[in-house]
């Protein structure tokens, strides 16, 4: 298999290129297509596994159809992973110069407000400080998202991120994308699962 084959458009084929990213892995080839075709996923997988790429992918390759501010949103239950998820996004859409803001604890909010404030296209962050933002910055919201992803969900629901979960719920519209990615599938993710997905296509590796 390959990325053109999934569905992927020659400037993203070629960015997986740069990336060395030559042949999609087993949760991408199963993921992208069905993203593209505009459904919500449950991905059950690892990191490791590629799953980065599998959600990344198709939210860039739609922004680039139609490029604008606060496109997706990505919850992720520690600093670390935010991190390297932005920089994953960053690299697939260097050609149009793709924003993202990383929103995790223990960071200055002013700073994190200054990049808010640049309108990135892509937020990753972690639910409880993404939460302080949408209550504290002037000018931050998410009304214009759509495509939302959970990821590493298990972790999510144990780190007790259960109550900003619910508000950033509140907080995006209903008519949107949601993308739940997990390593294993508990009580908590399967309830999160129901009230934030629609017909979702469920994929394991
Ligand atoms: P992840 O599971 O998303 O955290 O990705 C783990 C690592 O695999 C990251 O360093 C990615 O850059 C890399 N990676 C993702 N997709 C591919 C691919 N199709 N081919 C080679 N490496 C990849």
């Amino acid at each position: 298999k390959t990325f053109k084959g999934l569905g992927v458009c020659d400037e993203l084929v070629e960015a997986c290129e740069k990336l060395g990213w030559r042949t999609p892995s087993k949760i991408q080839a199963e993921a992208i297509p069905h993203a593209l075709e505009g459904k919500d996923l449950i991905g059950l997988a690892q990191t490791g596994s590629g799953k980065t790429g599998a959600f990344a992918l198709p939210i860039v390759q739609a922004l680039l159809q139609a490029p604008q501010a606060f496109f997706a949103c990505v919850l992720s239950p520690t600093r670390e992973l935010a991190i390297q998820i932005a920089e994953q996004f960053e690299a697939l859409g260097s050609g149009i110069g793709l924003k993202c803001a990383v929103v995790v604890g223990g960071v200055d909010m002013m700073q994190q407000a200054v990049a808010l404030a640049k309108r990135p296209h892509i937020v990753v962050g972690t639910p409880g400080r993404l939460v302080d933002h949408l209550s504290n910055t002037k000018g931050f919201s998410l009304r214009t998202l759509k495509y939302l992803v959970l990821d590493e969900a298990d972790r999510l629901l144990n780190e007790d991120f259960e109550k900003p979960i619910d508000e950033i719920l509140k907080a995006i519209p209903r008519e949107r994308k949601t993308y739940l990615f997990s390593a294993t599938m508990t009580k908590k993710v399967r309830k999160l699962q129901r009230a934030c997905l629609r017909n979702p296509v469920k994929i394991e590796v």
